[in-house]
């Protein structure tokens, strides 16, 4: 028990990924000071699933733990698109969603954006040919951003979101 007390001491917790961990501060710092400086300090974002396999939100999920911890950088995931500035969209464009994305679109006040998350929006092949698939989003929708990945990670989420950050503010 001391042998291992004393390694401990000695090499840290060997577990971290302190390259991550780096990567993640810078990016919640900057995310912090743009949604402080272009939304007040509070972005509210609707998620919309078109067809997804789940893969997408789940590691959205991953952004409200304590690690990532994405409110206490002002981001929030709301219920009702009145409530939201942005559309965050996964999984690929069926026919039967449609409607339904184009309706939590209208519904947010301007002004609003859309950003698709995960490959599935922006695909069609080879979903072209089905009588359910109404592919790609952006044929129904203006994308201001995309984020790639399948899924993205929840590290790959925030870089992202960050990056729509970044692009509005030279708009
Ligand atoms: S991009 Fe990949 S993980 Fe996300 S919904 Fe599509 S298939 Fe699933």
């Amino acid at each position: 028990m001391i042998k291992f007390w004393k390694r401990r001491a000695e090499k840290g917790i060997i577990t971290k990924n302190r390259v991550l961990e780096k990567q993640l501060e810078q990016i919640k710092k900057e995310i912090k000071q743009s949604v402080n400086k272009n939304f007040a300090g509070s972005l509210a974002i609707r998620m919309v699933d078109s067809g997804s396999c789940n893969a997408c939100e789940a590691e959205c999920n991953a952004l409200a733990n304590s690690y990532y911890d994405l409110e206490r950088l002002g981001i929030y995931f709301v219920a009702s698109p009145r409530h939201a500035d942005v559309l965050l969209l996964s999984g690929v464009m069926t026919f039967n969603m449609t409607p339904h994305v184009k309706d939590a679109y209208e519904q947010i006040p301007a002004p609003k954006w859309v950003i698709s998350l995960g490959d599935c929006p922006l695909m069609q092949a080879p979903f072209e040919a089905s009588y359910a698939i109404n592919a790609p989003a952006e044929k129904h929708l203006l994308i201001a951003h995309h984020i790639h990945g399948c899924p993205p990670s929840p590290l790959e989420i925030m870089q992202g979101l960050l990056e729509f950050l970044k692009k509005i503010e030279t708009i």
